[in-house]
Order: C-alpha cells, then sequence, then structure tokens
C-alpha cells in the first residue's frame, strides 16, 4: 500500500438499500463504525473499518488525519438541479407554468452572456460543495455557452457531474427559443467535446414536453442512439395543469410518459424530475425501460406541484434518487431536502427512515445515475468522494439532535444540519474545503 491517506472519524455508509428495514444495520445494509478509519489511496477507496483493527496494518509513515467526534460519510447526491436558477431562488407566489415565465426565463436569458455564465457556475460548484453534494446533474440553459460553463467550473474542481444544453422550440419566449436543427448540431458538439472528459458525462436535455416539438423530441431520440452513454435528463408530471397540456398537445399519447417513450428516450440513464402525476403501468414501464426518477420534495412543496409516492415507486423497483431542484427548490442542502422528503411522506401516511433517506441520496441516487460502480458507497476501488460533517457546529444538533444513536442522529441533521455541519468535502481524495463568501456582521 503505497500514497496511503487515512481519515479517522465516525464513519456511515450503505452498502445495498435499507428500504424500510428497521434494524438497517443488524441486516448489514448500512454500515457503520463509531470509531472508523477510512483509507484512501491515489484518490480511490482502498478500505473501510474500525480504526482498532485498520491502525495496525498502515505503513508507519501514514498520516492519520483525525477528524474524531465527527462523521464521514460519502458525497451527497443531487439528481436534479438547475444551475443558471441558484439567483431566483426563493422566489413568490407562482406554481410550475407561471413560475417559469415569470422567474425562470428571466434568469435563464442572462446566460447568453458567457462571463455571466462563468461567474454563476463557479459559485453554484462552491455552493455544492459547501453543502456535501460531490456529484450533481444539473440543468443548464439553452446556451451552449452555460454548458461550457458548468462543466469547466466542474473540471476546475475535479468534481463529478451531468450536464446539457436545455432543448426548447415552443411554448417559451422567442428569445430563449432554439430549434430542431441547431439543438441537434449544438448538443452533439458538446456531446464530442464533454463526454466521458474526465468525470463529466453529458445528458441531453429537453426541458420537458411541453417545450419541444415532436421533431426536436424526434432529434433527442436520434442523439441517444448515436451517442448511447450519454444520459436523458428532463421533467415529467410535475404539476397537473402541465399534464393536462401535454395531453392536449400530444393527443396520440397514452400517458406523458409515453410521449418520452414515442421518441425513444425512456431508456437506461433517462432521469426523469418529479415523476409526482404517474399511475402504475408508468412506473412499471420506467423500472423495467431502466430510467430512474429524482424526488425532488422541497420543489414539490414550494411550487406546489403535489406529494411524491414514494411507496409506489419502490413497489414498482423503478431506480430512485432525491434532487434539490433549486430554482423550484429551496435549498442546496440534499439534507435539508431529505427532511422534507419526510414531510411529503408523513402528508401521504408514508415514511423515509432515516436509513432510507440517507440511501436516495448516496448509494440509491448514484444507481439511479448509474455510478454505483464509482460513487455512493466506500466499497474498496469507488472514487473518494466523502465529506466530514460536524454537528457541533450547530448547538440545536449538540443538543437534542445527538440523542445516542447514529440513526437518531442522523435523522436529526435531515432537519437541523444544513452547509453549516459540512466541514470538508473530499474529490477523489482531494480537500476541496468549502469557502463562506457571506460576511457575518
Ligand atoms: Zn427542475
Amino acid at each position: 500500500m503505497s500514497n496511503v491517506s487515512a481519515y479517522r472519524a465516525s464513519i456511515l455508509h450503505c452498502l445495498r438499500d435499507p428500504g424500510d428495514d428497521n434494524e438497517p444495520l443488524a441486516s448489514a445494509a448500512v454500515e457503520y463504525f463509531e470509531d472508523g478509519l477510512l483509507l484512501v489511496v491515489d484518490g480511490y477507496i482502498e478500505g473501510v473499518g474500525p480504526a482498532s483493527e485498520l491502525i495496525n496494518t498502515l505503513p508507519t509513515d501514514v498520516q492519520i488525519v483525525d477528524y474524531k467526534g465527527q462523521l464521514i460519510i460519502p458525497g451527497l447526491i443531487d439528481c436534479h438541479v438547475h444551475y443558471p436558477q441558484v439567483d431566483i431562488i426563493a422566489s413568490y407566489g407562482e406554481r410550475l407554468l407561471d413560475w417559469l415565465e415569470k422567474y425562470a426565463y428571466p434568469a435563464e436569458r442572462k446566460f447568453v452572456d458567457a462571463n455571466y455564465a462563468k461567474e454563476v457556475a463557479e459559485f453554484f460548484v462552491e455552493e455544492l460543495l459547501r453543502n456535501g453534494t460531490t456529484t450533481a446533474c444539473v440543468f443548464a440553459t439553452v446556451h451552449p455557452q452555460s454548458v461550457e460553463a458548468i462543466f469547466e467550473a466542474a473540471s476546475k474542481v475535479g468534481m463529478r457531474l451531468i450536464s446539457g444544453k436545455v432543448l426548447m422550440d415552443r411554448n417559451c419566449p422567442e428569445d430563449l427559443r432554439d430549434d430542431p436543427q441547431t439543438a441537434y448540431k449544438q448538443s452533439r458538439q458538446l456531446i464530442e467535446k464533454w463526454q466521458g472528459h474526465g468525470r463529466l458525462s453529458y445528458a441531453v436535455t429537453p426541458r420537458f414536453a411541453l417545450t419541444s416539438s415532436e421533431k426536436q423530441l424526434r432529434g433527442a431520440g436520434r442523439l441517444l442512439q448515436e451517442y448511447p452513454d450519454v444520459y436523458l435528463h428532463t421533467h415529467l408530471a410535475e404539476n397537473e395543469e402541465e399534464v393536462e397540456q401535454v395531453g392536449r398537445q400530444f393527443p396520440w399519447s397514452r400517458s406523458y410518459l409515453d410521449v418520452y417513450e414515442n421518441f425513444e428516450l425512456l431508456r437506461e440513464r433517462s432521469i426523469f424530475a418529479h415523476c409526482i402525476h404517474l399511475n402504475d403501468d408508468d412506473r412499471k414501464q420506467m423500472a423495467e425501460q431502466g430510467a430512474a426518477i429524482a424526488f425532488c420534495p422541497s420543489s414539490n412543496l414550494f411550487l406546489g406541484s403535489g406529494l411524491f409516492e414514494l411507496h409506489a415507486a419502490r413497489q414498482c423497483n423503478v431506480r430512485l434518487g432525491v434532487g434539490s431542484d433549486v430554482g423550484g427548490g429551496t435549498s442546496l442542502s440534499m439534507l435539508r431536502t431529505l427532511g422534507d422528503g419526510y414531510k411529503v411522506l408523513q402528508l401521504r401516511g408514508e415514511k423515509l427512515t432515516p436509513f432510507g433517506g440517507f440511501y436516495l441520496a448516496t448509494l440509491g441516487a448514484a444507481k439511479a445515475l448509474y455510478l454505483d460502480d464509482k460513487i455512493g458507497s466506500f466499497a474498496k476501488g469507488k472514487e473518494a468522494d466523502f465529506i466530514v460533517l460536524d454537528p457541533a457546529r450547530i448547538d440545536l444538533l449538540q443538543r437534542g439532535g445527538g440523542t445516542n444513536d447514529i440513526c437518531s442522529r442522523l435523522f436529526a441533521m435531515f432537519f437541523l444540519g444544513d452547509d453549516r455541519i459540512v466541514r470538508e468535502a473530499y474529490l477523489m481524495g482531494q480537500a476541496r474545503r468549502p469557502t463562506r463568501r457571506a460576511k457575518i456582521a
């Protein structure tokens, strides 16, 4: 073992889906070491286990980074977020379709300016790290320069990230429209340049069915056939009014999902945000085709879109992750997002268990994104993306939220924790210390 780095802390990660299991530690779906050691070699996980056992196996010159009293977990994964919308987070008063017109489109218009895109992209990547998010599936805007900006910003810090140019050629402002030919051509150029470049992957990104012509959706399907490794990232069945309009716009369709399926956009590595107003036929179809759902509870509450049916999605075995959906969502913190997920499910009479939520933002999300061979847990050989949480940084967590076992401490972090408890974020074993810009007077 040469070039070893060792990190000592409490360490938690999932080995498989804990589901609704009440004893996931006992059944070994989740592994926890109160005094653990994480070993990293050349940016990859070498091993994890009790410190008392592993310390003796290390070469004598290995420096141990001591995070005792703190918690190391795999880097959190945000399966659906819009980086151009960071500055319209928490904008008042609208539901989806009006919210797009009033806030999202004016914000996205500014990304015609490459310098502006660069500034926002760098801020966004830094903000992800501050929140402990080490991988994200990200909407850009219709402008190719917005995609260049986010890939460059992620590349600079070595972050694993998925993004793509938004495709929209109808039902949106004139100056944010492309057309099927330019959409296809620009996407192709971006794929050729960025797909598989370092840790970056491309997603063909029609905004949603309403904003693309059939010709454009067909072009998106063609891109996926030509580049089978790229992702498809879009929205599906978020809001009732949207679902009705899709029915009118595509009168031949069996359902909203059927529109995407018809254009061959339903497949492995297809990521659909929201999926609130679906039925079991849709869910089964998604599971069969290997597509994934990004559950976005904070956004669904904020825009009043509806309550996601987690149990039904689980029953149908659809791949599942969580998304902040900022700017519809109100926090980039995946901890807070899980807290909102819990509240949504309470309203439905369902449960999101602490470890079940943790899985959705780590290994489950990695599986949803077909990246579970690379990230999401501390299995040997995975990329060493991890974060260090220090609950003592928040008084309330330190007091009540510290009640004994790891399960209840984790749960309290969903509600009381946020970027303040993220002490470090490591990407491929490199510390990317989150900086704080805002000055507190
Ligand atoms: Zn969205």
